[in-house]
């Protein structure tokens, strides 16, 4: 089963899927490669792939990933070979990605679920942007700005979670899972 999970930044995303991750050991995280400079606490090969612009280049000719976009400058893309292989091991892939990669995976693989969260206000969006201290002032615009957009494009979204508080958002996500786990269209049960 394939979940994407898309939200503007601040809204919570991060600490959500890694409280999905922890409950649940069949559920994987889908790695994405960026461009984007690696920030304070962050790992390679665990929240990214960080790369220069001419090797996500070159990968891109080759056909390395699924969707890829560019956001706040910078390339973000979803590496296929990843994608296939937790597919045949049937686990879950989350995604962690913007809207138009959410969109792009969804023309992929028409059954993937699209979770849109939502921060519980614009005020309370710009509190956690300037709390976690990654982004410079004009960064923080940027993201603001691309925060609304994000928002009025969640129309295209499956589900919309309100994070206003991190267990109860993680609890809803896992009835969506479980709801879709037992979709007709996934149901492996073939006789009675
Ligand atoms: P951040 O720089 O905050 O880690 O991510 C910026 C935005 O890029 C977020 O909305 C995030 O979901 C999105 N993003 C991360 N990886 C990908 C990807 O592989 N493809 C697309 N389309 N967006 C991504």
């Amino acid at each position: 089963m394939l979940v994407v999970i898309s939200a503007p930044s601040g809204a919570g995303k991060t600490t959500i899927c890694r409280g999905l991750l922890k409950r649940h050991d069949n559920i994987r995280m889908s790695i994405s490669a960026t461009t984007r400079p690696k920030a304070k606490g962050e790992r390679e090969g665990r929240d990214y792939f960080f790369m220069k612009n001419e090797e996500f280049e070159t990968k891109l000719e080759q056909g390395w990933f699924v969707e890829w976009a560019r956001v706040y400058g910078h390339y973000y893309g979803t590496p296929v070979e990843q994608v296939e292989k937790y597919l045949a091991q049937k686990k879950v892939v989350l995604f962690d990605i913007d809207v138009q990669g959410g969109r792009a995976i969804k023309k992929s693989y028409p059954d993937a679920a699209a979770i849109f969260i939502l921060p519980p206000s614009l005020n309370e969006l710009k509190r956690r942007l300037k709390l976690r201290k990654r982004d410079s002032r004009e960064e923080m615009d940027k993201r603001l700005a691309l925060a609304l957009k994000e928002i009025e494009m969640r129309t295209k979204y499956d589900y919309t979670v309100v994070n206003a508080d991190v267990d109860t958002t993680v609890s809803q996500i896992e009835s969506i899972l479980e709801a879709e786990s037992l979709k007709t269209s996934r149901n492996v049960v073939t006789k009675i």
